[in-house]
Parts: C-alpha cells; sequence; structure tokens
C-alpha cells in the first residue's frame, strides 16, 4: 500500500494578534494631536477610552474623550476587576477599562492608549508581550510651557501644577521602547507610524507563519 502526502489546499494564511501602543508624555508635549492624526490615517488602529473622575474640560465629550464618571462608579470597577491598570494622575483616578482592549486585540486591531507611565508600568507587568510604548518628549520647556498657556482650558494654577509635574513625568523616559522629540508635528506622526509599521511586522505577532512557510517549502 503507498500513501500520498496530504497536499495543503493552498497557501495558509498569516494572521496577526493586536498591539498596545501606548503613548505617554507629560502634558502639553504634543500627544493628544499626535493620537488624533494616527487615528485619523491608522484605520486598523483604536483608542482606548479611559474612565476618569476628573471633571470634563470644556469641548471633551463623554464617551469620546474619556468615560466620566463619580468616584463610586471608579470604586465599584477597580473592585469588579474591570480595569486593565488604574492611577491617580493629578487628583483624580483614571483607569483603563479591560473588555473592549481584549476583545480588539483578539480580533487583530491595534490599540492606542494615552495613559501615563504609571500605567504604562502596570501594563507592562500584566501584558508585556503585546505592548510598544513610545515617550514623547518637547524640544524644551519653554515650548512645553507655551503650549499649556496657549491650550487655555486649564487655570493659571493648574498649568504651574502640570509644570512642575513634567520634570516628574520626564524622569520615566528610560522607561519606553521608543522616544519621540517633538519637534515637528508631521515628523512626529512620520516617526510613531514607522513604529507600527515595523511592530506590526515582529515575527512574534504574525500567527500562522511555520503553516505558511511549510507550505511554501512544500511547494503550495
Ligand atoms: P488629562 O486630564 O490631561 O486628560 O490627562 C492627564 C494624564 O492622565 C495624562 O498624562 C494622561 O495620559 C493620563 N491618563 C489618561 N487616561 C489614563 C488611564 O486610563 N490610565 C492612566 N494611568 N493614565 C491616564
Amino acid at each position: 500500500m503507498t500513501f500520498e502526502r496530504a497536499k495543503p489546499a493552498g497557501p495558509v494564511e498569516i494572521r496577526r494578534r493586536g498591539l498596545m501602543l501606548v503613548l505617554s508624555s507629560p502634558s502639553g508635549a504634543g500627544k493628544t494631536t499626535i493620537s488624533r492624526r494616527l487615528l485619523g490615517i491608522e484605520t486598523s488602529l483604536v483608542l482606548s477610552i479611559s474612565a476618569t473622575t476628573r471633571p470634563m474640560r470644556p469641548g471633551e465629550k463623554d464617551g469620546a474623550d474619556y468615560q466620566f464618571v463619580d468616584h463610586a462608579t471608579f470604586d465599584r470597577m477597580i473592585a469588579e476587576s474591570a480595569f486593565l491598570e488604574y492611577a491617580k494622575v493629578f487628583d483624580h483616578q483614571y483607569g483603563t477599562p479591560r473588555a473592549p482592549v481584549e476583545q480588539w486585540l483578539a480580533a487583530g486591531r491595534d490599540v492606542l492608549f494615552d495613559i501615563d507611565w504609571q500605567g504604562t508600568q502596570q501594563l507592562a507587568q500584566a501584558t508585556r508581550d503585546d505592548l510598544v510604548s513610545v515617550f514623547i518628549l518637547p524640544p524644551s520647556i519653554a515650548t512645553l510651557e507655551q503650549r499649556l498657556k496657549t491650550r487655555a482650558q486649564d487655570s493659571a494654577d493648574v498649568v504651574a501644577r502640570r509644570m512642575a509635574k513634567a520634570a516628574d513625568e520626564m524622569s520615566h523616559w528610560a522607561e519606553y521602547d521608543y522616544i519621540i522629540v517633538n519637534d515637528d508635528l508631521e515628523t512626529s506622526i512620520q516617526r510613531v507610524r514607522a513604529i507600527l509599521l515595523a511592530e506590526r511586522l515582529k515575527r512574534h505577532r504574525q500567527i500562522g507563519l511555520a503553516e505558511f512557510v511549510k507550505g511554501l517549502r512544500e511547494g503550495a
């Protein structure tokens, strides 16, 4: 009796697990502008919308910028393990809801996080392989202060406190995979896109590669 080797039906599909792209920076370094532009260009990228106890700023929308919740709701979400990470920033609580992120990653979507260094450390511990972290630095302290002032949504007191906090935030730069000095918005966007492209091609993110190559070697 002879056995014929089964031929694969055709090329095996290579799929990809989504990645978690974290952008952190001191307030005013341009992170929010870069995030918005990226989301407009990169169609497979979705934004993780954090929950926060901070009051809504003019122009912000509940459910789009943040999920604005009261302290009791935030505490309940902590108790229910509904957050992937959470932290206190500027007297307010911020947290990343777990469920949507897990669904998006499993579906091969990339998720963008606008979170601080505390949240990034927690995500790194929980999900090391999925995480790509980028820290955005301002080109100078004068530029940072100018950007905070022209934003004009916060009181002078808040601006002063954010400036004081910036030095502390920036001290965490070495915990990130990539560093971008945001002296030109378009260049910074291109740089984040280059990071995304390279990270998407990483071998460990491509599912089915071994079968695909086996198929190639067998002439499928
Ligand atoms: P803002 O109040 O200016 O929107 O945000 C203040 C800081 O909180 C920013 O550095 C922002 O990245 C951070 N932040 C926003 N959402 C989250 C979150 O879900 N988790 C953590 N750890 N930080 C967050």
